[in-house]
């Protein structure tokens, strides 16, 4: 592969950036979050119902998606390649640790340096022996309203393994909160901002707080879409609009989180299909247009996942 230009690694191989169509841009496929949550339902294990709605989504026009469970969260990353060959989407996979109280004991045991250097290897040289290579870094969360020590080495070990392999940083905020402190933690340690996606930030729609997160440079993740209990999505469309009004259309993405049995369709929630189905009209009628729309979901995935190195 061309080195000069900008490409990036999906479950199935490398493609190159501009080739990468409608991407949903944090979603999960395989999750198991049921030990800590104490709730079944936590354990998205249902491989032939999602691949089913991924055709659907391949055939409504959506190209990829960026599935960010990682190490601890049931990542299974021979399935993601299969889902991929089956469905026809294409995914790109993550490495990292999440967040209290999900992180595997490594994240105790080992230290920041250690902690990249699994990151690193997951990137470059693939995942265990499963032949798939990690494509970002994420997602690394945050608790409510703190930072727990845990959490704040592993942002520091993703920072190190980002200034090494130059791969984009996708965060998990609780509710939205500690938004301006993981930006200034990753500022420290000398991430480049500008491959840094805040997820969640539609779990707390407040037109000043998302202006300056936007003033660092980052991503914005309008990635809860159709989660309805914190932010209704007419709210979502209308700070879209405000935002792209400031002249932020640049820095948002978006995307579903989808995480359990009974968000997919066929348990009766919204499924993959709702971002595509449902919101974009409720964009439309907000005042965002179609070229706008192709920019949040083709144009800035590019390029925040992109790279050259
Ligand atoms: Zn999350």
């Amino acid at each position: 592969m061309n080195k000069t230009e900008q490409w990036l690694e999906t479950a199935t191989g490398p493609i190159r950036a501009a080739d990468l169509g409608r991407t949903y841009i944090h979603e999960h496929l395989r999750i198991d979050l049921s030990a800590h949550k104490h709730d079944p339902d936590a354990d998205l294990n249902a491989p032939e119902l999602v691949a089913a709605e991924l055709r659907v989504l391949k055939r409504q026009g959506i190209d990829a998606l960026v599935e960010v469970t990682n190490r601890g969260m049931g990542r299974d990353a021979r399935l993601l390649r299969q889902l991929s060959e089956a469905s026809g989407i294409r995914v790109m996979v993550s490495t990292g640790f999440y967040k209290e109280p999900f992180l595997p004991p490594e994240v105790h045991d080992l230290g920041e340096r250690e902690l990249a250097e699994i990151m690193r290897r997951e990137i470059l040289e693939g995942i265990a022996d499963t032949g798939v290579k990690a494509h970002v870094i994420g997602e690394i969360g945050t608790s409510r309203d703190e930072i727990a020590p845990a959490e704040r080495k592993v942002f520091a070990a993703a920072a190190r393994a980002h200034r090494e392999t130059g791969r984009p940083i996708f965060t998990h905020t609780t509710l939205g909160t500690m938004a301006l402190e993981q930006l200034q933690l990753l500022r420290q340690w000398g991430t480049d901002l500008s491959k840094v996606v805040i997820g969640h930030l539609d779990l707390r729609c407040d037109l000043d707080y998302h202006l300056r997160v936007a003033d660092f440079g980052c991503f914005l993740g309008f990635d809860t879409i159709g989660k309805l209990k914190y932010e209704s999505d007419e709210r979502r469309a209308q700070l879209i609009r405000e935002l792209i009004e400031r002249g932020h259309l640049s820095q948002i993405v978006l995307a579903q989180d989808i995480t359990r049995r009974s968000h997919l369709a066929a348990h009766g929630g919204t499924g993959y299909g709702y971002l595509w189905a449902e919101f974009l009209p409720v964009l439309r009628r907000n005042g965002v247009g179609d070229e706008a729309i192709e920019t949040l979901l083709v144009e800035n995935p590019r390029r925040l996942l992109g790279v050259s190195v």
